[in-house]
């Protein structure tokens, strides 16, 4: 997305990692109704159809919101949404995924900080991802065991 198409969705700025991002919460209404609208128009395009996913998943989960962060081409910069997780007052950006426990039968959603993906083009983006594999990491809720995923978050609502 370039610019534009972001301020018209959201003009919060906030830093996130070291780098200068804008970030929708699913609390703001108006913003969340412009993205459903642009992403109406973009539907056939493959980054709007991952942004509707994300859309959805913020609205009908607390904690959570999109940011766009700029990832800078040669003459351009273009902005890519992802999500945040709020942990411990603080934003950090996930993935969400599918896991397992190593153990047991539990399977579920989780959210990853450790995906390199997150961070990518950034400078201090190894530091970062280091200090994510340095988080405690949720256990399986069943039976404690590790799961297939490094989890911030898990959807305990799911079985
Ligand atoms: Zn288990």
């Amino acid at each position: 997305m370039i610019l534009n198409e972001v301020l018209e969705i959201t003009q919060k700025s906030i830093n996130i990692d070291g780098e200068e991002v804008y970030i929708l919460e699913n609390h703001m209404k108006k913003g969340v109704d412009e993205l459903k609208n642009i992403i109406f128009l973009h539907r056939d395009e493959y980054m709007f159809s991952m942004l509707e996913k994300h859309l959805d998943f913020i609205l009908s989960h607390k904690d959570f919101a999109i940011i766009f962060r700029p990832i800078k081409r040669k003459y351009i910069t273009e902005w890519l949404p992802c999500i945040v997780y709020l942990y411990q007052k603080e934003w950090l950006r996930v993935s969400i995924q599918y896991a397992n426990c190593l153990k047991c039968n539990w399977h579920g959603t989780i959210a990853n900080p450790t995906d390199t993906d997150l961070y990518a083009t950034m400078d201090n983006r190894f530091d970062i991802i280091k200090k994510m594999y340095e988080l405690p990491f949720l256990k399986c809720p069943l039976c404690g065991n590790m799961l297939s995923g490094k989890a911030i978050w898990i959807d305990i609502t799911e079985r």
